[in-house]
């Protein structure tokens, strides 16, 4: 599990994730303690296996070297890719706060979802694109004598594999935002499109987990592993992004209107350090809806974390601290808005879950209500 590296103060600093590595045209750039095990990872397994076998009778010195440099150099091309996500962003008037790069490459985080189809097509397809590119430049590159060629071609490879990783069509990996732009364009709604492409997204984390149990059987431990890792992380993000999308929603209805969709469900046995890692960190003055068997059993926000010892967070979960469901409102999206924040008035609370019938909705934010755009 990750640290909470560089998080001194006891405020959630929404940038506090990671070590910040820098700034590239207004981007931040910042590196997720996990990224360090990947390094650590490719260093080892090039200097103590693949140069040696591809360049034999060398200082093990050397060896070590080209591993790390290639592993610095692995780093720069998954920053390479997602600047390029970034810069399409710009090119198409959508903010782009900041790269965070982690254990399964990066994240470029977008202040809003595209408007067309075509936009996000490209801001997709961008990332993946500009691997290859780097792919094929190394590859040229693979002639050269000794270590030097014997890294470019791994760096080739590796480039490869992440262009064509990013592309499988699950969701929220590139290809997942790609099939979705293509229905989004087919049949007109980014919503049905959402849920089709999720749908997608978990088959495609199932396919994995079909490949993990077949390496787990044949004895690649390490590999099975890994793709059950990237299985749960399709999956979790798939699953979320297919019941956001669920239910007709009538978007004349008042609450509607300033209800904000993509709030992640969170499980109620999730550790308090998960939450903050996951979650807050990227959305501080948020309130989460928590859920358990699937049905909604409280609320979770910023100010219920802080008042555990943060030495705790790795043991207690949110369900032993969270809002209980008798201490803030249940809204509809049929509401008026007057009466939402009446309501929230009452409870004196500045967030509340929605609903549409017994279907979970959105949350809905004091400040929104009061000032609606
Ligand atoms: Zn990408």
């Amino acid at each position: 599990m990750a640290r909470f590296a560089g998080q001194r103060s006891a405020n959630l600093d929404p940038t506090a994730r990671g070590w910040r590595a820098g700034e590239i045209g207004g981007v931040e750039v910042r590196i997720d303690p996990s990224l360090l095990l990947i390094a650590a990872l490719v260093t080892f397994s090039l200097a103590a296996g693949t140069l040696p076998r591809e360049v034999p009778r060398l200082n093990a010195a050397l060896y070590w070297l080209f591993g790390a440099l290639a592993a610095c150099i692995f780093i720069l091309s998954i920053l390479w890719h997602e600047m390029a996500h970034a810069l399409l962003g710009l090119r198409y008037r959508i903010p782009v706060k900041r790269i965070v790069l982690h254990l399964f490459g990066g994240v470029a985080f977008i202040a809003r979802d595209p408007e067309r189809p075509a936009h996000e097509f490209w801001i997709a397809i961008s990332g993946p694109l500009s691997s290859l590119f780097l792919a094929f430049i190394f590859g040229a590159l693979g002639n050269l004598p000794n270590l030097t060629g014997a890294v470019c071609n791994w760096l080739a490879l590796i480039n490869l594999t992440l262009a064509l990783f990013n592309l499988l069509p699950g969701f929220p990996l590139d290809g997942g935002r790609i099939l979705r732009a293509a229905l989004w364009h087919f049949n007109g709604s980014y919503r049905k499109a959402t849920r089709q492409a999720s749908r997608v997204g978990q088959a495609v984390a199932a396919l994995f987990v079909v490949f993990a149990l077949l390496l787990f059987v044949n004895g690649f431990l390490f590999n099975a592993l890994w793709f059950a890792l990237i299985a749960s992380f399709l999956y979790s993000n798939a699953s979320i992004s297919y019941r956001m999308s669920l239910g007709g929603l009538p978007s004349e209805a008042p609450l509607f209107r300033v209800l904000r969709h993509n709030v992640p469900l969170i499980d109620a046995r999730l550790p308090l350090a998960l939450l903050v890692w996951r979650y807050l960190n990227n959305a501080p003055d948020q309130a989460f809806p928590v859920f358990h068997n699937s049905a909604l059993v409280g609320m979770i926000t910023a100010e219920q974390v802080e008042r555990v010892p943060r030495l705790d967070w790795g043991k207690i979960r949110v369900g032993d601290v969270m809002l209980p469901l008798s201490a803030f409102p249940i809204l509809f999206v049929t509401e008026p808005l007057e009466h939402a924040k009446a309501q929230l008035d009452a409870y004196n609370v500045d967030h509340a879950p929605v609903f549409n019938g017994t279907q979970f909705v959105g949350m809905v934010n004091r400040r929104d209500i009061v000032h609606p755009t």
